[in-house]
């Protein structure tokens, strides 16, 4: 039986993981995206924080990565199961049994720090979406777009950071933004002119032609409502992300957990930190988070080890 299941691998749930691996604690950590970072990695890996302890400002991403660095130097790190959600968990002589996308886990306490829930890809919208295979929601691997003819759909940074990657290999890019004015920086949008990638603003998906795949992209002009049609190979659609959170039994206040003064939920010895936990005076930003993992790590080794002479400082 595992010590601890923290559950979730944004930025509260990294730290967590990190002091866990101090206080010697044998655990996992279950992420329901494919890469960790929580919020910060998924809507805003970009921007400046200037709010943490210590640093002038440092990147979203950046924090992300200096917390895997930190968890990576430990002598134990706790591994982090990428992929895989947490559905729910039951109580069992001595803990919890967990129950995932993938499994079952025994563990002796649980940490929630889910946050917003789950992100996935904001999708298009239209009829048979899910049954084509050439709409992607995530660029990895653009050498297979070489010499194709392929429709951007989105106007930020990241959509017009893929329509210059994929401008480098295809033969033709469209990028297909609902209003005139691309959100992303001014030097990356003129960048589209020079690399030859065709603007079509501001247009909205209408239909999706095609048969397994997506072969005709009919677009509509959102002031006169004219259709347009293009023909392309493969469609990139780059809307942002939606959070599904997920709901457990035990007490809530709205869609947050009630947490007591060790952060411990209505359920013997599971726990609720950053974005999800409730208590009065909650302000949910990233330092208020990390103050709380110390508190609920410090109470969960004392729970499992009651004799343990538990250090303060390391
Ligand atoms: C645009 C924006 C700007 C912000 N700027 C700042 C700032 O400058 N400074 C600041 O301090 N704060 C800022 N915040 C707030 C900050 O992002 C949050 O306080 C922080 O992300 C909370 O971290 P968390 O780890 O609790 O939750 P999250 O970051 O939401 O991470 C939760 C993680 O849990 C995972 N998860 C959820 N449910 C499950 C499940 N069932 N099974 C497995 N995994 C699961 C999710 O996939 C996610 O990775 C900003 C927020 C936004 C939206």
């Amino acid at each position: 039986m595992k010590d601890i299941v923290i559950v979730g691998a944004g930025p509260i749930g990294l730290y967590a993981a990190n002091l866990a691996s101090l206080h010697e604690l044998d655990g996992v950590v279950l992420e329901g995206q494919e890469s960790i970072g929580g919020q910060l990695s998924a809507l805003y890996p970009e921007k400046d924080i200037i709010d943490l302890p210590g640093f002038k400002k440092i990147t979203a991403q950046g924090f992300i990565d200096a917390l895997k660095e930190q968890m990576n130097s430990r002598v134990h790190p706790l591994p982090i199961n990428l992929a895989e959600e947490l559905k729910e968990f039951q109580p069992i002589e001595g803990g919890y049994l967990v129950t995932t996308s993938k499994g079952t886990i025994e563990t002796k306490t649980i940490l929630l720090t889910t946050g917003m829930g789950v992100f996935s890809p904001r999708k298009i919208g239209v009829e048979n979406e899910d049954t084509f295979t050439n709409i992607i929601y995530s660029l990895k691997d653009k050498s297979q777009y070489k010499d194709k003819t392929v429709a951007i759909l989105g106007g930020g940074d990241s959509a017009v950071d893929w329509a210059l990657m994929l401008s480098e290999i295809a033969k033709k890019v469209y990028i297909v933004h609902r209003r005139n004015e691309f959100r992303a920086q001014s030097s990356s949008v003129e960048a589209l002119d020079q690399k030859g990638v065709i603007k079509l603003t501001p247009y909205v998906v209408n239909r999706l032609i095609g048969e397994k795949e997506v072969s005709t992209l009919e677009l509509q002009d959102v002031n006169t409502k004219e259709l347009k049609t293009l023909d392309v190979d493969a469609v990139f659609v780059n809307y942002g992300m939606v959070s599904a959170p997920t709901s457990f039994p035990v007490e809530k206040v709205g869609p947050n957990i009630k947490v007591n003064s060790f952060y411990m939920s209505s359920m013997e010895n599971v726990f609720a930190i950053g974005n999800i936990a409730y208590y009065d005076g909650k302000v949910k930003n990233i330092t208020s988070g990390l103050g709380e993992a110390v508190t609920a790590i410090t109470k969960i080794d004392q729970i499992i080890h009651p004799n343990k002479n538990i250090p303060i400082h390391y």
